[in-house]
């Protein structure tokens, strides 16, 4: 135990534990790591306005973090310590404060992406110039990308030979849990008020207004809840149930696992749980598929660790030039749900009244916006990030790349057809009803097969389809062959 003599009383180094994407105390490697090196441990969480005014940000999603931060201060308070808040760049804010509390060391939890991975080294670099140590761990992912890598040691750009090396290494079981640590004393306390330290904020405070309520209860007790729910539930017919967006088959746990209100060894444990308690070959191939999905999102962070271009731009040559119409009425109509489109306008409403999607919506929504309006993939993935309560940089970019064809997978052009994912994914228009309530008493073919009467969309308020798919999926298809041509002669 690392400990310092103060007036002749034993007293123990105060370790500062810096959460971002980890709003947990249980399952947290670099938590529990901190908590075995001194008993004195507090956490801390930076309101960076390098993030925060940035103007991709939800509502939904600062609302959901705010109320984990909220839980989180409980959480720490039940086992005797604090979790301060500060306001600042973390340049500034990290530093003032583990200075000002004379911190023997800061441990964090590392990041994949760009942003956060220069703001450690900044702050790592500052912090170690005043003596401060700084311990950083790999957390969110169930392997670091260096572990992950081809024969020839480098990293994956497809991912079922990923899955294959991923599935195949043993996964760490769940970090210690929290249960006991000491915080700052009351003199302490007003030293991290002097360097910084206030009161956790609302959203609204800090400018985000959020009406409707969230998927997802904040916290890790909403997390465990959801994570308990899918598995006693869905997760064993996961693989017939996830396509169908009307239908509670998939587990809502992205929010938690973006910002950390679960750990993901947690969460891999309750899968081989569910595996253990199921004799059905058909339940245990579900739960595989459940699984391959988790290992989605590490090869999506994987990916923009190793490629962090991936974060301005496409991967596939054919797409760095791509003659995109960028129309703005289009994109417009495609924002607000009123392409004429019913299974299109339907995703959108959903995720822009309760800042989630379903993921057979975003594929759809996806493509249309760029095989069907032309538009560039970026503005839809910035627009994603403005609404989604799980908006995360790595799984949306790898979703809008892989929608748009423009990312790393060997299928070049993949064109989902509104009407035909309409009639296998939402054949009753259950979905489509739901978020177009002006469509509720048309004919259900009508509705899956988008082949609405004039009469009808003026009868109901619903626009025309403001773009003919077959003549636009070909202009798609040409622009592509041209643009392949080119980079291909390159
Ligand atoms: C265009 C597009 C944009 C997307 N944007 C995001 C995003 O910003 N944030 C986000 O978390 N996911 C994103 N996804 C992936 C996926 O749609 C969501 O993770 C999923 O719909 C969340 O619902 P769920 O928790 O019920 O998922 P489940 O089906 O229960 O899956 C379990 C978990 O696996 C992960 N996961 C599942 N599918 C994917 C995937 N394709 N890529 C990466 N991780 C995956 C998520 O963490 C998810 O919570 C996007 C997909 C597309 C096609």
């Amino acid at each position: 135990m690392a400990t310092a003599q103060v007036f002749g009383m034993i007293m123990a180094d105060l370790i500062l534990f810096w959460h971002r994407r980890d709003l947990r105390i249980s399952d947290n490697v670099g938590l529990a790591a901190a908590r075995q090196r001194s008993p004195k441990v507090v956490g801390v969480f930076c309101l960076d306005p390098n993030i925060l005014q940035r103007d991709d940000v939800a509502p939904a999603r600062v609302t959901y973090m705010i109320s984990c931060l909220q839980a989180l201060q409980a959480r720490y308070a039940e086992v005797g310590s604090q979790l301060l808040i500060l306001q600042a760049t973390p340049d500034q804010g990290i530093v003032k404060l583990a200075t000002a509390l004379n911190a023997k060391a800061v441990f964090l939890n590392q990041d994949v992406e760009p942003y956060g991975r220069a703001r450690d080294r900044t702050v790592a670099a500052a912090l170690r110039e005043q003596g401060i140590e700084v311990c950083p761990f790999w957390d969110q992912l169930l392997h670091a990308p260096q572990e992950v890598t081809t024969g020839a040691g480098q990293p994956y750009t497809v991912y079922t030979p990923f899955w294959r090396n991923w599935s195949s290494k043993a996964k760490a079981k769940p970090a210690a849990t929290l249960t006991q640590a000491s915080g700052l004393t009351e003199k302490e306390q007003e030293l991290a008020r002097a360097a910084g330290a206030i009161e956790l904020p609302t959203a609204k405070d800090l400018g985000f207004v959020r009406t409707t309520p969230l998927v997802i209860e904040p916290g890790e007790a909403g997390a465990s809840e959801k994570l308990a729910e899918f598995c006693d539930r869905a997760i064993t017919d996961y693989q017939e149930q996830r396509n169908f967006p009307a239908h509670p088959g998939t587990s809502q746990l992205s929010a938690a696992l973006k910002f950390g209100a679960i750990g993901i060894r947690t969460v891999w444990a309750a899968t081989l749980q569910a595996m253990e308690q199921t004799r059905s070959d058909e339940a245990r191939a579900s739960i595989r598929t459940w699984q391959q999905e988790l290992a989605w999102r590490e090869f999506y962070q994987h990916a923009l660790f190793f490629f962090p271009e991936l974060a301005d731009g496409p991967y596939r040559q054919p797409f760095k030039n791509f003659p995109w119409s960028n129309q703005d009425d289009l994109f417009q109509a495609w924002c607000e749900g009123r392409t004429g489109y019913p299974i299109v306008d339907a995703a959108m409403r959903q995720m822009n009244e309760i800042g989630w999607m379903h993921n057979r919506c975003r594929m759809i929504v996806a493509s249309f916006l760029t095989k069907d309006l032309l538009v560039d993939g970026r503005l839809g993935e910035k627009y994603f990030m403005q609404k989604l309560i799980d908006g995360d940089l790595s799984a949306n970019n790898g979703g809008w790349q892989w929608s748009t064809s423009s990312g790393m997978d060997p299928k070049p052009l993949r064109i989902f057809n509104p009407a035909s994912q309409a009639k296998k994914f939402d054949p009753e228009a259950e979905y489509i009803r739901e978020w177009l309530p002006e469509l509720r008493s048309v004919d259900t073919e009508e509705l899956v097969s988008g082949k609405i009467s004039s009469f009808e969309r003026d009868r109901c308020g619903y626009p025309d389809a403001i773009v003919d798919h077959s003549i636009q999926q070909r202009l798609f298809k040409e622009h592509y062959q041209r643009q392949k041509a080119g980079s291909d002669g390159e």
